[in-house]
């Protein structure tokens, strides 16, 4: 499961350990009216990469995140998320699970009435950390996305762009190794898109596992990651042509 690779950079010898962050192994979910989201996907994502997963409305992005934070169950298929098979019988560890993955919501869910900082204390205060050591982790990770300045601004006031740099903030709270985030560029224009993709290029840069679904068929061909394409529910070899493919 561990392969280390080893590179020379300015003469020195670094070693790194590539694991497998996530596997899913021919994994359906069927919603009880019978609507087929996810038809048999099998995939690895290993630490530290970038990944996209493509697809239009309705191709199961959401469905297939929602799997690796447990908060869908798969109808078959196996899900090992960080060490942690999901799937096995009697898995009731979906708190743990979570604590290891920041997550990024499709609707981003912030609490609008309240400030910038209050929303990450909200977010601070159900994980036991104290008022100072809260206030502290706050600045730390409201200035990783450059809202260290709207501290005190109310939620209403910002533009779109900066409440999704705060839903990134939020997801950092717990310094997790994994990043899932459900089409976090979807409602923003062309400037504000480039703006986060910085954000997420740079968590990706510091080591960050970055899995992120999107429906911009432009975006990701902009970006050297890997992409992994979903139409209606199954997964699609692209070539670099554009032909589509059925995948495996
Ligand atoms: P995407 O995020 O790519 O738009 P979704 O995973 O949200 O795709 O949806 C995939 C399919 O599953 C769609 O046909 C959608 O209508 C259906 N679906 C999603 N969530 C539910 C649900 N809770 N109950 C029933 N059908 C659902
Ligand atoms: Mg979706």
């Amino acid at each position: 499961m561990i392969n280390p690779l080893i590179s020379l950079k300015k003469n020195r010898v670094r070693v790194s350990f590539f694991f497998r962050m996530i596997q899913m192994s021919h994994v359906s979910k069927i919603y009880p009216d019978q609507v087929s989201a996810l038809s048999d996907i099998t995939l690895e994502i290993s630490s530290g990469e970038f990944v996209f997963v493509a697809g239009p409305n309705g191709s199961g992005k959401t469905t297939l995140l929602r799997i690796l934070f447990g908060a869908e169950r798969p109808s078959s298929g196996e899900v090992v998320v960080n060490g942690m098979n999901i799937t096995e019988r009697g898995f009731n560890k979906v708190y743990a699970l979570r604590r290891t993955m920041g997550i990024i919501f499709q609707d981003v869910k912030l609490l609008k009435d309240r400030t910038v900082s209050e929303n990450i204390l909200f977010a601070l205060e159900v994980t036991g950390y104290s008022r100072k050591e809260a206030r502290h982790k706050a600045s730390e990770v409201l200035s990783r996305v450059g809202l260290q300045e709207r501290e005190r601004n109310l939620i209403l006031n910002l533009s779109a762009g900066e409440q999704q740099r705060l839903a990134i903030a939020r997801a950092l709270i717990n310094a997790p190794p994994l990043l899932l985030a459900d089409e976090p560029t979807g409602n923003l224009d062309a400037q504000m898109t480039m703006d986060v993709m910085g954000i997420f290029s740079s968590l990706h840069r510091n080591g960050m596992t970055v899995v992120f679904a999107t429906r911009d068929a432009d975006l990701v061909k902009r970006y050297p990651h890997r992409i992994i394409y979903l139409s209606e529910g199954r997964r699609m070899e692209v070539g670099k042509d554009g032909e589509v493919r059925t995948g495996e």
